[in-house]
């Protein structure tokens, strides 16, 4: 499986950051083995989408109606119109601060997979969930109940990403992210019958330029979702270099 590595930029980006993201596309282009991908604010996506036609740019939500009395909310649509290829959904800083729960993100996803958009839908669990042991069936749960029952590869992808890990400088040990990503597989092996394996699942949190080698090493782990290192084409550089060099 072609490794997917995509940066999530959340609330940071404005038109002077507009050259850095073509510096992005430029130095993405080095690594055409592997699949990657930008998620931007939505006030940015319209113009590095123009500017920008053969790389893909992301929204990082969208509301889960088609239009309406949604006062500051964006559509699929309205990302479609403005040039975005992919989206993701459930983020877990929207899970905790805007309380979306996981029919809230798989009714998102199918609004976004119906307005032509591909979809990255992200799970993932506290510390405090993990130090109780409870991981893998809350990572399990929120997959179960926030993934549309017509789904597939084509257009899906999972982006399992420990809250606790997100944004601190602290990764899981990786027997703990083999573990995770093997159930999240078997889930989806279970559901989807064999097209369960032709789902991306990625790691997010903390992912930087020394770990992703590790870290995109460890089956089932089909690429990255990265915040802070994708916020320039110096810091991403070496992940890309790293799913190049994975050898999938
Ligand atoms: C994220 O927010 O999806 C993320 C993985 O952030 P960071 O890489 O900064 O931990």
């Amino acid at each position: 499986m072609r490794k997917y590595i995509v940066g999530n930029w959340k609330m940071n980006g404005t038109s002077a950051d507009l050259s850095e993201i073509t510096a992005i596309a430029a130095m993405a282009e080095g690594y055409p083995s592997v699949d990657s991908a930008i998620c931007l604010p939505a006030t940015l996506i319209n113009r590095a989408a123009t500017s920008l036609p053969d790389f893909l740019i992301g929204g990082q939500d969208c509301h889960a109606a088609a239009s309406g009395a949604h006062t500051g909310c964006v559509s699929a649509a309205m990302l479609v119109d403005a040039g975005a290829k992919v989206t993701i959904v459930g983020h877990s800083e929207r899970r905790a601060a805007q309380h979306e729960t996981d029919v809230d993100i798989s009714g998102k996803a199918e609004t976004a997979h119906a307005a032509g958009l591909n979809v990255i839908v992200c799970v993932g669990e506290t510390l405090q969930e993990r130090d109780v042991g409870q991981a893998l069936d809350i990572v399990l749960g929120q997959l179960q109940h926030s993934l549309p029952d017509e789904c597939n590869a084509e257009w899906l992808s999972i982006a399992y990403e420990p809250v606790w890990a997100i944004g601190t400088g602290r990764i899981p040990e990786e027997n703990d992210v083999a573990e995770m990503h093997a159930a999240i597989r078997e889930q989806l092996v279970a559901r989807f019958g064999e097209a369960g394996n032709k789902f991306h699942i990625l790691y997010g949190g903390s992912m930087n330029g020394d770990n992703a080698e590790a870290l995109l090493a460890i089956p089932n782990v089909d690429g990255g979702l990265i915040g802070g290192a994708s916020l320039s084409a110096a810091k991403f550089e070496p992940i890309l270099a790293a799913a190049a060099n994975s050898g999938e």
